[in-house]
Order: structure tokens, then sequence, then C-alpha cells
């Protein structure tokens, strides 16, 4: 790789993104601007329609990264006085619970193995037992290991027991398929820079507007506060306070793309061809994805650590970094594992590029096999 040519980041985020969104950003934008105030309205009507939430949500952006929006959808639908239950099967699912604990929330937990989807007859149970909560908070794909979770089931096990539904959809929103129609939820969170391609600096919820109605005055924050950043919103067209305009214009180009590449189905055929790519290439290798192959979402892979000693993880990182190939350590609290994601402004070629790096790598670290130690 020489200096001047970007690594393929094959990581849950920042993404790739492609040369067109890059170049979107190469103007000024007033944020009063007409053609501004026009291109927030396009992004926001398109990203309700890729919830499937045409005629009852709306898209609510907020400046900062995925968290941000997660916490601030929190903040502003559930009240003071509710009581969350958080399903758990990994780290975004355990950084919602600190959420609630630093806005004074109460809530309940339902913790699942990291290899193991929620189940909603267990959610079930919980919600006939405990009939204080008032909201289920679920992740959509778990980007710690990569599991997909059931979120249709869920959407409706928890709309049948009438409780509201906040989705973290972060690494699915725009790549795998989910409509609002047959999986009720009051809100979607997701950002600008993951399955969509565009770059940091924005999320956003799409939010029942019913819901956001009566949510005023709920949120602890002011920055933080979706009802009153709507309001604003639908008054004039503007952000309350500084939009991440090169930002906003990026989302604006990859949304364009998104649409030309066949929306949600196209997008995720590339990602499913990506991460079979991937993991047929690794498993040649040795090595093993630590989720079964039902279990995994075309997002990132999570593979186990190889039980040959000369493998050393910083060694490989940086190895692989050397080559242009930047992937992700690992974040399991259970399994002794490291990540390659499959999603961005990427095909199969980088893939294999990637592949061929690894190959390299190994040679060159002296692992004759990616085996981990249980398969030995
Ligand atoms: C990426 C991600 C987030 C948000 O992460 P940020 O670093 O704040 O963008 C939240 N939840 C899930 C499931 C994610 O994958």
């Amino acid at each position: 790789m020489t200096k001047s040519e970007p690594p393929i980041l094959l990581t849950p985020g920042p993404l790739t993104t492609s040369r067109p969104t890059r170049e979107a950003m190469l103007r000024d934008w007033g944020s009063r601007d007409e053609d501004f105030i026009a291109m927030n309205a396009r992004i926001r009507r398109r990203l309700v329609a890729l919830a499937g939430g045409e005629g009852t949500h709306v898209c609510v952006p907020v400046q900062g990264s995925g968290t941000f929006a997660v916490e601030a959808t929190i903040g502003t639908l559930l009240p003071r006085d509710g009581k969350a239950l958080v399903l758990i099967n990994g780290a975004y699912g355990t950084r919602i619970t600190r959420m609630c604990d630093i806005m004074g929330r109460a809530y309940v937990t339902l913790e699942m193995p990291e290899d193991e989807p929620p189940v909603p007859e267990d959610v079930a149970r919980v919600l006939n037992a405990d009939t204080g909560i008032t909201h289920v908070i679920a992740v959509h794909c778990e980007t710690t290991s990569g599991i997909l979770n059931p979120i249709r089931e869920l959407a409706q096990t928890v709309a049948a027991h009438d409780r509201a539904l906040i989705i973290d959809s972060m690494s699915a929103f725009g790549a795998l398929p989910f409509s609002l129609a047959d999986s009720p939820a009051d809100a979607i969170v997701a950002s600008a820079n993951k399955c969509l391609e565009g770059v940091p600096g924005m999320s956003f919820a799409i939010i029942r507007e019913q819901a956001l109605e009566q949510a005023e005055g709920n949120a602890p924050v002011l920055c933080f506060d979706l009802h009153d950043q709507w309001r604003a919103m639908e008054a004039n067209g503007q952000w309350r306070f500084t939009p991440p305009t090169h930002v906003i214009a990026a989302l604006d180009a990859a949304l364009a793309q998104h649409e030309a590449e066949g929306g949600i189905a196209g997008r995720e055929a590339r990602y499913r061809r990506n991460c079979t790519v991937l993991i047929e290439g690794m498993t040649e290798m040795g090595f093993q994805p630590y989720l079964s192959a039902n279990l995994q979402a075309p997002i990132i892979i999570t593979f186990l650590t190889p039980s040959d000693p000369n493998f050393v993880f910083d060694r490989f990182y940086n190895l692989l970094r050397d080559r242009g190939i930047v992937i992700y350590p690992g974040k399991l609290t259970q399994a002794n594992s490291f990540r390659m994601g499959c999603i961005g402004a990427l095909d199969e070629s980088h893939m294999r590029r990637a592949l061929d790096a690894v190959r390299a790598v190994m040679g060159e670290m002296e692992v004759s096999s990616g085996a981990p130690e249980a398969t030995l």
C-alpha cells in the first residue's frame, strides 16, 4: 500500500466510502439555504421510506455517532416513570443499560450468551410477569459478535403485549430486510456511516409520530431532546443547532447510490456475497467462525483465535494494516476472537485482496493453520 492509498476497512465502522460520497463533501452549505433545507427533507423522507414507516413515522436526525441517537431516543421516548426491558446478547445491549443508569430510567434485563439470540417466548414471559414494563429495547444485529436477532418476531411479541419497542438497528439498517409494516416499533435507530455507507457524524431515529407527540418533556437534557429537535425541524426545516452540513451532503449522495444499487435488497446481496467469500476463504485457511451459519448476519464475522502459538493478534493486526487491511480486535467477553467486517463500499474483489493479505501474513508469522483450540 502506498501512503496515499486509503486502507480497506473491514470494521464495524467507520467504513470504506465511495468516491462520489466523499466528493459530495467538497462544497460548503449555509444551513439556512433553500437547497440545504430541501436536501434534509429529502434525506428524512428517504430514511422513513427505507424503514417502511410512511404515514406513521417521522425521521429525527441528531448530530453525533450512533450511540448519540440511541441515547437521545431512549431519553426522549422512555418517560421518567417508565420502565424498560433491555434485551442483551452483546456489548451494545449492555451499553443501553449504562444509558438507563445514567439517565435514571428503571429497567430490567433479559440476557443471553453472545452466540444466542433472544427468544420471543422468554420476552413474552417477562412482559406477562412484570406489568410495569412500558418499553422493550432490542438490538437488531448485535455487532459484538455479528449475530442476527429475530427482530420481526420480537417486534410482534412486544406489540401483542401492548408495549412499545425501541430498536437499535445501527449495523443492519439499509442492508437487512426490515419494515415497520410487519415489525411494529415506536423507534428504529441507525447512523449515517454503517450500511448506508455515509460518513460518520450524524445518526437518526425513525419514530412513530404519535409516540413523539406524547414525549414532550421526557428528555433529561436539551441536546438529546428529539421531541424538541423534531418540533424545530417541522417548523422551519432546519436543525436546532449547527448541522453537520458536509456529513449530511455525503449521506444524501450515499442514499442515492443505495437506491441505484437496488435499495435494501441490492445492498444485502452485495454484503452476503462479501460475507460468503470471506468466510469461505478464511475457513480454507483453517479459521473458524464463532457463530453458526444460521445466526450469522452478513455484516461482521467473528473468528476464533487460532491455537498456533505463533499467532499473536497484535502482530497479525499490524502486518495486515501494513498491507492496507484494517480488521477489528475482538470485543467478545466469552470467546477469544477477532472480527472482520464485510460492509462498506467494498465488493468481493476487496474480500479476495483481504484474504490474500491474511495468507501472506500467516506465512510471515509462520502460522500453519487458523484452526482454534477446539477443532484441533
Ligand atoms: C455501531 C453501533 C452502535 C453505535 O456506535 P457508534 O460508535 O456510536 O457509532 C450502536 N449499536 C450497534 C449495534 C452498533 O453496531
